[in-house]
Order: structure tokens, then sequence, then C-alpha cells
């Protein structure tokens, strides 16, 4: 149960932003004698993997693939951390599991802060192709051992909701294997997983857990290891009210990365409870980070409408931050959506360069 599970956050990541060389440094430091370079990025630097464990279930997990998702990385690191000092837990899982862990499996990305790798692949939906040096090195990976169970670890957009209201702070998947979107044994193993975490997430987590949209992807990584016959789980670390930095997110990220491994132990392959998985709410696309409503714009003709705001992060030379940069997104009626910051516009002066603000563009108005 979660409420067993103690969260602290590990001090030496501070920031949503983890730069490699950090993070290889505290592997070493910390794990010398349980860490292996499994192969390298398209620039040339290390892919690390960490194995624990000496149980009979075969665990492999990984990172950052999309380097732009550093709550993976905190789920690890934090999990490692809180363990070392709850050591009834940590036997519990460590002695039923053999845990083989990749950090950050695109450094490159994750040093620059964006989604693809260094040649701009998608390393995500590479799987048969194999364009990207770190798809080769994941590939190598799952060949050496017979894997019982993978652990897919991303983090998605502040868009997606649980109901149109409350964010989808986690959402998880079980990956289909087929257009048809077939339950097949390696899918109901992972949703039993996916069920396990929910029950015992959801009190500490209320509203906020999701079920990611199951639509096939022929060229995507966890699509096709079920197909292979592993039974995978896709997490997705989204948004919490007020957390761009996603401390909240990282907390709830890593007690669910315990519990997954912990019904992992308690499971074995076991399919039970897999129909629940169909009660967790489906991802909603319902929200914007700002809307600008009912805003009058500098126009002969009267024109009101709303503007809608996405940030993005952006990861500056020398700092050790990211930054949020406001992007229009849509301007128009934004009725269907609504925003996490809700401003009206109402008989405010609309004071901008540009007639009207343009869509993909920093915003660049204020009101007066
Ligand atoms: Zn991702």
């Amino acid at each position: 149960m979660a409420k067993e599970f103690i969260y602290e956050s590990c001090v030496d990541f501070p920031h949503r932003y983890i730069s490699p060389k950090n993070l290889f440094s505290w592997l070493q430091r910390n794990y010398s004698d349980y860490i292996t370079i499994v192969g390298n990025s398209e620039n040339g630097q290390p892919i690390y993997m960490l194995s624990l464990g000496k149980g009979l279930i075969k665990v492999l997990g990984w990172s950052q693939m999309h380097g732009n998702e550093a709550n993976s990385t905190h789920a690890m690191v934090d999990l490692l951390f809180n363990l070392k000092n709850q050591p009834v837990l940590a036997a519990n899982i460590f002695d039923s599991l053999q845990l083989d862990f990749i950090f950050m499996l695109n450094p490159d990305g994750a040093e620059k802060w964006t989604r693809l790798n260094a040649k701009e692949i998608d390393i995500n939906r590479d799987f048969h192709q194999e364009r990207s040096a770190e798809m080769k090195v994941f590939k190598k990976v799952v060949a050496a051992k017979k894997y019982d169970y993978a652990l897919n670890l991303h983090e998605q957009r502040t868009i997606f909701t649980t109901d149109k209201f409350y964010p989808a702070t986690l959402s998880f998947l079980a990956p289909s294997q087929d257009y048809e979107r077939t339950i097949t044994a390696q899918r109901r193993q992972s949703m039993a997983v996916i069920v396990k975490i929910f029950e015992n997430l959801k009190e500490l987590l209320p509203n906020r857990i999701a079920r990611y949209s199951d639509e096939f992807y022929p060229h995507s990584l966890g699509d096709n290891l079920m197909k292979a016959g592993i039974p995978n789980i896709l997490f997705e670390g989204g948004h919490y009210e007020d957390d761009y930095f996603r401390k909240a997110t990282r907390k709830f990220y890593t007690i669910a990365l315990y519990e997954a491994l912990a019904a992992i132990t308690e499971l074995r392959g076991s399919e039970e409870n897999w129909e629940k998985y169909e009660q967790i709410p489906p991802n909603k696309e319902s929200h914007y980070d700002v809307i600008y409503r009912h805003v009058k714009l500098n126009t002969d003709y009267e024109c009101i409408l709303d503007v809608a705001v996405q940030y993005r992060e952006v990861k500056r030379e020398g700092s050790e931050e990211i930054e949020f940069v406001p992007i229009v997104t849509e301007v128009g009626n934004v009725s269907t959506r609504k925003g996490w910051r809700e401003i009206d516009c109402t008989g405010k002066k609309f004071v901008s360069q540009t007639a009207f603000p343009k869509v993909d563009e920093e915003v660049n108005f204020s009101f007066e």
C-alpha cells in the first residue's frame, strides 16, 4: 500500500532539469558496483544501466527516452534514495525481482531538453528502422535477457485531464499490439499491474489518475514489446495544479514506481483483476495553460475572441533549470477548452505591436 512507503525527494537533484553529467557522477558515487555502460548515444555520451536484486522476476525499466521528460529519472533516483532508509520494503522488492534500469536512454536530448535525439529522431517511433544509436542500444539490452515485465517511463503535456476538470497527474497504459487492440495475455498482465497501482494510489491522488489512449502505433516501443510477448506498462507523469516544476508529480510518480514493483512481486505474472482497468478514466484533452477570455482586438470593426497559450519549456545555455515561454496556441472561439489559468479581459485594452496575436509565436501582448 502507498501509505507504507515514505517519500522524500533526493536533495542531489533539486531542479526539474537534470544534467546528464550530474546524473552520471551521482550513479558513479552511489552505485559504482551496480552500473554498466550499455552503449553510447549519438553524441557519444554513455548510457548507464543499473542492475539491482537477485529475484527470479526480471524487470526492465528505462527513463528519458524523450529527453525533456526528466520526471522518470527523478522517480528512479527518488525511489532508490527512499528505499535506502526503508530496508524492509527494499528487501521485499529486490529479493523477488532483478531490476535492470536504463537511466536516460536519450542523454543528448536530456542535455538540451528536447524530446528527440541528437539526429532529431523520436526514439519511441524507431523500433523497426533503428536509425538511432539509442534504439540499437535498447534492443541489445532487451535481447540479452528474457524480461518478464517492462516499464516505459514518460511524461505528458499539461493538456490532459481525467474528467475535463482534474489534471491527469499520472496516466498509465497497457499498450495495444494490433490495430484491433486485442486484449492478449500480456496486455492483461500489464493491466493487472496498473489496476494495483491505481487501487493503492487513488486515495493519495484522488481524481488525478487516468488511462492513456490504447491506439495502436506500429512503430512504437511499447506496442512492439507487447507483440514480442513482454508485458509492459507505460507511465505518463503529467500536470498537477500550480506545479509546473512537477515536484508534486515527481512524488506521485516515485510512489507509483514503487507500487508497480511491489505489484509485480505480488502478481508474478497473474492477470488478477485486470478487467478493472476499464474503470480507470481515459485521458481527456481539455486544457490549455492559460486562456485570455473576451479579448477585444484593436480593429476597426468589433472583434472579441479568446487567446489560448501553452508554455514551451526551454533550457538556456548555462542555466540549471528550464524556463517557460508562453506561446500562442489558438485564437478564436476556445469555448470547448479550459485554462489552468483563465484571465477575463472584458473591458481591458489589448496592447500589442501586431493587430492579431499570431499562433505559434511568443506572447507579445499585454493588457491595460
Ligand atoms: Zn515520452
